[in-house]
């Protein structure tokens, strides 16, 4: 029979010890989070090789009096908590009375402290949990903490770390994250000597950002705010242009504490959709403010995992918030910026001229529906005799007027002229001008104001030369045209015009294909794709969306089907979306080819009033060149 051991207070903490204290990391996030609590304006961090060996957090904070210095090593010591009322609300980073006890347990530490007004301080030295030598000390206000030697009594772990290189990175990592939560307070970081980050303290998040990630990221960031009742999200957010390979560059607080949270990413990328290319991801600063009790911070001891109370309605507000900014695009002025020294960060290249994004009025707003009405203009209902939003709709069966309301520029549309199967077989179709008209504000460019401006005309059959002001500015037609018709079509939802095919195209497929056909079969033909079994084994397609040439129909299904293979698309919404980035793509004027002038005006007007922006894969439509860009690139001005 096992014997039952109580463990000694020394053995709990060291197991304790291995939950808070993973590796140096750990202990700069622990020791920074204090010195806040502590009120600290300005903190230096600093730390030596891999941090393993030497970390010194020094902060001008409210400081320990002589008789705490001592209890602060001792586990369940804390100041922050008084009773498990208090546990509801809190407000400090710590309050487990956890972090210096466990620290100690597994390393040597020196402690000097003092009160702010104390005409003196106290020296305290721990060594593996062991309080070794205290007395009184002369010292500066605050509080310094030196950590050595972290698992010099647990061989076990410290065989676990890693390079000093990667050690030393996290310990960077962690301390910038800390950093960035707290515009407030000034934090500067010292790595083997070296400065390695400072920012400059004086509470606006847009010199804390521009100083801890840098000018290049920084002048991509849009400004985000919202609010619902006593919650807020400000921050930052990047231009879809700027979008990322991964998500490092994601950060959220929650309340000035560094958060990860599956669902505010999940609200950022939401908003999103359709305008970063697929694959990238965006860059973001995001603080919440919401009440102590609506947030529980006690579900992990490293308090990085958070669980909020009404989670719906902080996945809303960071959605709109963000929503709203991509909308805005009011980019942080380079004025704003304070003259602090850029982290580490790459120093911008001056290669060239830099363009910025086409000027973009409020009105862009009117993309969402809402907004949309707001100003004036209106979505009018579906005719009585539209097909019921499931059923597929044929091209025959939709008002001729509603297909032209927006004829694809580029081909002539429909190119095959729409024949009605089930009534008289070939008869053309007529316009009907009874019928109603669908709008769209990328329709009702006309009435959304377009700044003064002159087409100068066409280059390379690709880019559209616009003279406003004193800027040039460069349109992609393909791009901007492929947003044109993709906001159109998503508006259109589920009644996308079809257009019957004079000759049905068979279609080869393999088995897999074949599946995704009879999986998605509704769908495609709700956009317009109509496939249907044709003898055993083979497939024809029948109808294409109007928008497009039938020419391009066979390869417009293999592409479908492959982006559907490639797990692109893994649920319903996001099939249709690519489906329509397809026919989008397919239905735009091309590269290369010839555009009418009128085609061209259509385009600058879309582009100049705010309605297109960036195309379906997140590439901006247009680049603008300034009278003094051009200049300095003719050395007119140095
Ligand atoms: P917690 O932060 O959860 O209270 P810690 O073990 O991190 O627990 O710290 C224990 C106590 O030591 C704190 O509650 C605080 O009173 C004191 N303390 C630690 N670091 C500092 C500091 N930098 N300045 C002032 N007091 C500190
Ligand atoms: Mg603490």
């Amino acid at each position: 029979m096992a014997v039952i051991n109580i463990l000694s207070p020394h053995v709990a903490d060291m197991i304790a010890a291995g939950e808070v204290v993973e590796r140096p990391a750990s202990v700069i996030k622990e020791l920074m989070e204090n010195a806040f609590d502590a009120g600290a304006h300005a903190v230096t961090v600093e730390l030596r090789g891999g941090g393993a060996t030497y970390i010194r957090v020094a902060d001008d904070g409210c400081g320990m009096a002589p008789e705490d210095a001592g209890i602060a090593f001792m586990r369940h010591a804390t100041s922050k908590l008084h009773d498990e009322q208090g546990l509801e609300a809190i407000g400090t980073m710590g309050f487990r009375g956890e972090a210096l006890a466990a620290i100690s347990a597994v390393s040597e530490i020196e402690l000097t402290t003092r009160r702010q007004g104390d005409g003196s301080g106290t020296y305290v030295s721990v060594s593996a949990g062991d309080i070794q030598d205290m007395h009184e000390a002369g010292c500066p206000e605050g509080t310094i903490m030196t950590v050595r030697s972290i698992f010099f009594n647990t061989p076990a772990r410290l065989k676990f770390l890693k390079s000093d290189r990667a050690e030393a990175s996290a310990c960077v990592q962690t301390a910038l994250r800390c950093a960035l939560g707290r515009p407030e307070v000034s934090v500067r970081l010292v790595r083997d000597g070296k400065e390695e980050f400072f920012s400059p303290g004086d509470g606006k998040a847009a010199s804390c950002v521009y100083a801890l990630l840098g000018r290049e990221m920084a002048k991509d960031l849009l400004p985000v705010s919202g609010e619902d009742g006593d919650m807020r999200a400000t921050g930052f957010t990047s231009s879809p242009a700027a979008g990322r390979g991964n998500r490092a560059a994601q950060f959220f607080y929650c309340n000035g504490r560094y958060i990860r949270s599956a669902l505010l990413q999940s609200a950022v990328e939401q908003a999103y959709k359709n305008t970063l290319l697929v694959g990238r991801f965006p860059a973001c600063v995001i603080y919440l403010t919401l009440s102590n009790a609506a947030v529980d911070v006690n579900v992990h001891p490293a308090k990085t995992e958070v669980k909020f109370s009404q989670e719906k309605r902080v996945f809303d507000l960071v959605y709109h918030a963000v929503l709203s900014a991509l909308t805005q695009e009011d980019r942080i002025e380079a004025e704003e910026a304070p003259a602090a020294k850029p982290a580490a960060a790459p120093t911008p290249v001056t290669t060239g001229p830099t363009y910025k994004a086409a000027p973009r009025p409020d009105f862009y707003r009117s993309m969402s529906s809402e907004s949309f009405r707001a100003q004036g203009y209106s979505v009018k209902p579906a005719p009585a005799s539209q097909p019921a939003a499931s059923v597929p709709v044929r091209a025959a069966e939709i008002p001729y007027q509603t297909r032209m309301d927006m004829p694809p520029i580029g081909h002539a549309a429909p190119a095959v002229p729409v024949t009605r199967p089930q009534t008289t077989e070939n008869t053309a179709f007529r316009p009907d001008s009874t019928a109603p008209v669908v709008e769209n504000p990328v329709q009702n460019v006309e009435k959304l104001a377009v700044p003064d401006h002159k087409i100068v005309g066409e280059a390379l059959k690709l880019y559209i030369l616009v003279e406003m002001g004193e800027e040039l500015i460069l349109i992609d037609k393909h791009a901007a045209h492929e947003r044109m018709i993709f906001d159109r079509l998503k508006q259109q939802e589920r009644s996308i015009m079809a257009q019957e095919l004079l000759t049905s195209v068979p279609l080869r497929l393999t088995e897999e294909d074949r599946e995704l056909i009879d999986i998605n079969g509704a769908l495609l033909s709700e956009l317009g794709f109509e496939i249907e079994p044709f003898g055993e084994h083979d497939y024809v397609l029948r109808t294409v969306p109007s928008d497009m040439a039938p020419s391009d129909a066979e390869a417009a299904v293999e592409e479908i089907l492959d982006k559907l293979k490639s797990g692109k698309a893994p649920d319903p919404q996001s099939a249709r979306d690519e489906i329509l980035h397809t026919v989008a793509c397919k239905a735009a004027i091309k590269a290369g080819y010839d555009t009418t002038r009128e085609e061209l005006q259509r385009i600058v007007d879309a582009v100049l009033s705010g309605a297109v922006k960036y195309c379906p894969h997140g590439r901006p439509v247009s680049a603008v060149m300034t009278r003094r860009d051009l200049d300095k690139l003719f050395k007119r001005i140095v």
